[in-house]
């Protein structure tokens, strides 16, 4: 496998060294930054100010969602590792980002042991672009280290929304408003589902999680966290 196709850092992109399959290059594992505390106890993003409970928007919003963790700032580093991720077809890095997510949040998982993993979907148009969807990616290789499903097709997309990134914070809200369903043949699976956690790549006002954390909510989903890759530093 390693010969055929090489193993690459998933933050530099570089050719790592044989048998380094699903890590990281020395230089890369130094610069890339995991979140660390203090940090906002509902969206897991980095603050300055250790007494606060929460960050300046989670003081203001209230969510659907009982609360969620973030593993790494989305630094300069991140944001180049997680664009060939969604655009230049580096499927693989999910195995990273899977393994990272592991090693840091097991112990909480096992905690909470939620039902499935509910990986935010993408619409049928970009998933045909892409070939794939890189929530339903991570969610794949954590469901396989900790032996929790993950489902996909069970929240769908209904608008081909415009790239939240595009988008100022009041406008990625009504962008991704109604984007969400739950189809009746997934309903009552969702019924079923006592608690889930949301897998996303990016964390940045929220909006998209919660409004994947509603339709799941209106289903009866009783216990909604989240897990992302990346959330945005400091504010
Ligand atoms: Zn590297
Ligand atoms: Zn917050």
């Amino acid at each position: 496998m390693d010969i055929v196709y090489p193993g690459r850092c998933p933050v530099c992109d570089n050719v790592l060294n044989f048998g380094c399959r699903d890590y990281i290059c020395h230089e890369c594992a130094d610069k890339i930054k995991f979140v660390e505390e203090p940090y906002c106890k509902k969206c897991g993003k980095p603050i300055m100010d250790e007494n606060a409970e929460y960050c300046v928007d989670c003081q203001k919003k209230t969510f659907t969602y009982i609360y969620g963790r973030a593993l790494f700032v989305y630094d300069r580093h991140m944001r180049r590792s997680i664009a060939r991720f969604k655009y230049s077809g580096r499927r693989e890095y999910a195995r990273f980002y899977a393994k990272k997510l592991y090693e840091r949040y097991n112990d909480w998982i096992q905690l909470i042991r939620p039902d499935a993993y509910i990986p935010i979907p993408v619409h049928r148009k970009r998933y045909n672009k892409r070939g794939y969807n890189q929530a339903e990616e991570i969610g794949d290789c954590l469901s396989e280290l900790t032996d929790i499903p993950c489902m996909k097709n069970i929240v769908m997309r209904t608008k081909n929304t415009l790239p939240q990134k595009e988008l100022s914070q009041i406008e990625r809200k009504s962008n991704i408003e109604g984007a969400f369903f739950i189809n009746q043949a997934s309903e009552e699976l969702c019924q079923k589902l006592e608690c889930v956690i949301i897998i996303d790549d990016i964390y940045t006002t929220g909006s998209t999680i919660e409004e994947c954390a509603k339709v799941l909510k209106n289903c009866g989903v009783n216990k909604i966290y989240f897990l992302c890759i990346c959330i945005g530093s400091v504010i």
